[in-house]
């Protein structure tokens, strides 16, 4: 399994990271061991400005590449609510440099998702939160990405043939935040609650 992630695919999201929205979807890895399973995190030591990053995640159903988009919606079957934890001082640093960020994005637990739903045709005008002990912290529509789902699939299998149990991380709206010691994080598809993160020392 592997995990496919988009950056910058919300405008306002992209001007708050100081850049401007992208012509064609960007996309980053993360490996099988950054799946937060059990969705306890512990806050990693090399890090002092952890961050979520809510998104609405896809499960991809089967196997292909070279997609075109008017088949791009068929190799989808799930959505629900996840989180892109990004170590940012560190990505921010590489950046500068000029130099690979992974391992800002691609650590260990970096990757949660809550439970999967049936793929429903209006997932665009769902709204998807995060809450931090009960206090919105961010909120999103699919609507607003920059590019259709369907493009992003083909996109996506230009360069990667997709598996049937990979993962979609479609990129965060604005408001991304700090991530805080001890924090209790719950993740909302329109009212209905797909799951919970604790964050420890
Ligand atoms: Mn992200």
């Amino acid at each position: 399994m592997k995990i496919i992630c988009v950056a910058r695919s919300y405008p306002l999201h992209a001007r708050e990271m100081g850049a401007a929205p992208p012509e064609r979807p960007i996309f980053f890895l993360k490996p099988s061991t950054a799946w937060l399973a059990g969705g306890e995190l512990r806050y990693p030591s090399f890090t002092q400005r952890l961050e979520y990053e809510t998104e609405l995640v896809f499960r991809i159903a089967k196997t292909g590449n070279q997609i075109p988009p008017s088949e791009a919606e068929t190799y989808l079957d799930a959505v629900t609510v996840g989180i892109d934890f990004t170590a940012r001082d560190l990505q921010s640093e590489l950046k500068a440099k000029g130099l690979p960020w992974e391992i800002a994005k691609a650590f260990d637990g970096s990757a949660w998702w809550g439970v999967w739903l049936p793929l429903r045709a209006d997932w665009k005008d769902i709204p998807f939160r995060l809450y931090r002990q009960g206090t919105l912290l961010q909120e999103g529509y699919g609507r607003d990405l920059l590019f259709s789902l369907s493009d992003i699939v083909t996109a996506a299998s230009q360069y990667f043939t997709l598996e049937a149990g990979d993962i979609l991380f479609t990129g965060t709206p604005a408001g991304v935040g700090l991530v805080q010691r001890e924090d209790e994080l719950e993740a909302f598809f329109g009212e209905q609650s797909v799951g919970k993160v604790f964050v420890h020392v």
